[in-house]
């Protein structure tokens, strides 16, 4: 058996065609344009890539796009004074601060100083507990996009045994939130868990977002189980050369799965996607303007 290929390449462009058309149509019925702060601090190479993809992104659907880029030096309350001046203006509907941010800076002050309404990443406190509780939030990315590229596969995730490898903040805790509200039966594995293989091969669904290069094997699948490879993880080939690789060891798991997404192409474009949602979102919300059909 070969997996169908989830195109997440494809999907993201989609998703983002469809915000793009509703930024448009806000512009000319509300005189509003959606606007996202991206703020970096420091010189990491993987998060300019980002920053400068997510800035382009922004434009191309038709939102401002607000770009600060602070020295490595910078102090915590210098960030905090940018964060106070962002939530205060009007231009800007969504804030995103790149992490990791330098090691003088308390990475979880700063999101917490953000205001909820434009924490567009949803990792403010306040979005998490909204999301746990079931109350409407902005929710991080990654995972909207995860379950957004398993509901290409499944019109509905009720009632399917969910696997999530790993529990972050940022991907994990999330997406089991999101899983539940989905009516999905949810399993979670983290470094502590016994018997990876095991649960894996009970699992229809898998999200694997681990860090760690193909740790997931291809006998761990069920046959017929929908995979979605959050990890992203620089491997050097036997030619020397770096590529990228996922959680899961695709080519084995590609003989057994019903579907299964590549890495790269599949989950990343997503989460760009999902952070032009997120701002579409937060701009309606901000204006009192109904969620918006995306
Ligand atoms: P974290 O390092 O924050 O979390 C990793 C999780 O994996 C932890 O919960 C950890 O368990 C668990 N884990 C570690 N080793 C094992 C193991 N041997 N077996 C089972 N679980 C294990 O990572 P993130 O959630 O931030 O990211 C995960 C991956 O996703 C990374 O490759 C990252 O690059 C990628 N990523 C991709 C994004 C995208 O847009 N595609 C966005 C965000 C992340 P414990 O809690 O016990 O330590």
């Amino acid at each position: 058996m070969s997996a169908r290929v989830i195109d997440g390449q494809a999907i993201a462009a989609e998703l983002r065609a469809a915000v793009g058309a509703e930024v448009q149509r806000l512009s000319r019925a509300h005189a509003l344009t959606p606007g996202l702060a991206v703020v970096l601090v420091g010189e990491d190479p993987a998060s300019s890539v980002y920053v400068r993809s997510k800035a382009k992104q922004t434009v191309e659907a038709g939102m401002r796009s607000f770009d600060y880029r602070l020295p490595e030096s910078t102090g915590e309350a210098e960030l905090l004074a940018l964060i106070a001046r962002l939530n205060a203006d009007p231009a800007v509907h969504g804030i995103l601060v790149q992490l990791p941010l330098p090691k003088q800076i308390d990475a979880q002050k700063v999101l917490g100083a953000l205001d909820p309404a434009k924490d567009v990443d949803g990792f403010h406190p306040m979005n998490a507990g909204r999301l746990a509780t079931g109350l409407p939030a902005l929710v991080p990315c990654t995972p909207v996009g995860c379950i957004r590229l398993a509901k290409t596969v499944h019109a509905s995730l009720a009632g399917l045994d969910a696997l999530v490898i790993g529990r972050s903040n940022i991907v994990g805790k999330p997406l089991i939130q999101l899983l539940l509200a989905e009516n999905a039966t949810v399993t979670v594995a983290h470094s502590r868990t016994r018997d990876l293989g095991a649960a894996c091969r009970r699992a229809d669904l898998v999200f694997a977002a681990v860090g760690r290069p193909e740790m997931v094997r291809g006998d761990w699948i069920k046959p017929g189980a929908t995979v979605i490879d959050v990890g992203i993880n620089r491997v050097t080939g036997e030619n020397g050369k770096n590529r990228l690789v996922g959680d899961v060891a695709y080519a084995e798991a590609a003989e057994v799965a019903g579907a299964i997404t590549p890495v790269p192409r599949g989950v990343g474009p997503m989460t760009i996607a999902c952070l032009l949602l997120n701002t579409l979102r937060a701009a309606c919300a901000i204006a009192g303007l109904p969620e918006p059909t995306v």
